[in-house]
């Protein structure tokens, strides 16, 4: 089986992040991992890009953190996959299958509303999950939202949520409409316990083949410490 890390953060994209993009690389080489995909927070989401400048500039800012881990990823022999992670009034949707040349030729992503990004996506080939769906954080989770004709799997387990009942409900919500089922940790720092991921029969080198594994059904466990499950 192979581990794939589905959501995670560096500091040069995130404005919550401490870890920058090469030391992800490494913390994750050491933990055993084959892949790890970079979900920074997109414009609308706590970002580190300064949005007072042309287009161009915030998409240079926002990869980064994705370029740095994979060039040190490169070095060390682990798969470094791009991805975002895209907020809408406290949904936030991890997003896979779009790239810096996708972001470039879409200039008014800010401009479109949420169900208008998504068709863009799939468009693009790609996947939308949907990330912790009822996590409660009251200070920029103001209610729960879903979005369940415009995404593609729900992400049951996540490292960052503070009860599991909240891990309970994504379960359910995933089962009831049949999404594909992820696991993320949502990592933000180096260190701690709480790294997740999911596993497929397949190594994940490429971005199009986890958008496939989510599409089709192709995950075949998902990887959480026993403690967290
Ligand atoms: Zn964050
Ligand atoms: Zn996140």
């Amino acid at each position: 089986m192979y581990k794939t890390e589905t959501h995670m953060h560096t500091a040069e994209g995130s404005a919550c992040a401490s870890a920058a993009g090469a030391q992800q690389a490494e913390q994750y080489k050491a933990q055993g991992y084959d892949t790890i995909i970079i979900t920074d927070h997109f414009f609308n989401g706590n970002t580190a890009v300064d949005r007072s400048q042309p287009w161009e500039g915030m998409v240079e800012q926002f990869c980064s953190g994705y370029e740095n881990a994979k060039k040190r990823g490169d070095e060390i022999g682990l798969n470094v996959l791009f991805g975002l992670e895209y907020a809408w009034e406290g949904a936030d949707l991890l997003v896979y299958g779009v790239d810096k040349k996708w972001l470039l030729e879409n200039p008014d992503l800010m401009q479109i509303n949420v169900r208008e990004f998504c068709d863009r996506v799939h468009a693009n080939g790609g996947a939308i999950v949907h990330a912790h769906p009822f996590r409660e954080a009251h200070w920029y989770i103001f209610d729960l939202k879903f979005l369940p004709w415009h995404t593609d799997g729900v992400e049951i387990y996540n490292g960052g949520n503070a009860e599991k009942v909240w891990n309970e409900r994504a379960k359910w919500y995933a089962e009831q409409y049949g999404f594909t089922a992820t696991a993320g940790s949502d990592c933000h720092h180096i260190g701690g316990d709480r790294f997740f991921g999911v596993l497929t029969e397949e190594p994940i080198t490429d971005i199009a083949q986890y958008v496939d594994a989510v599409k089709n059904k192709k995950i075949a466990g998902l990887y959480v410490p026993e403690k967290y499950k």
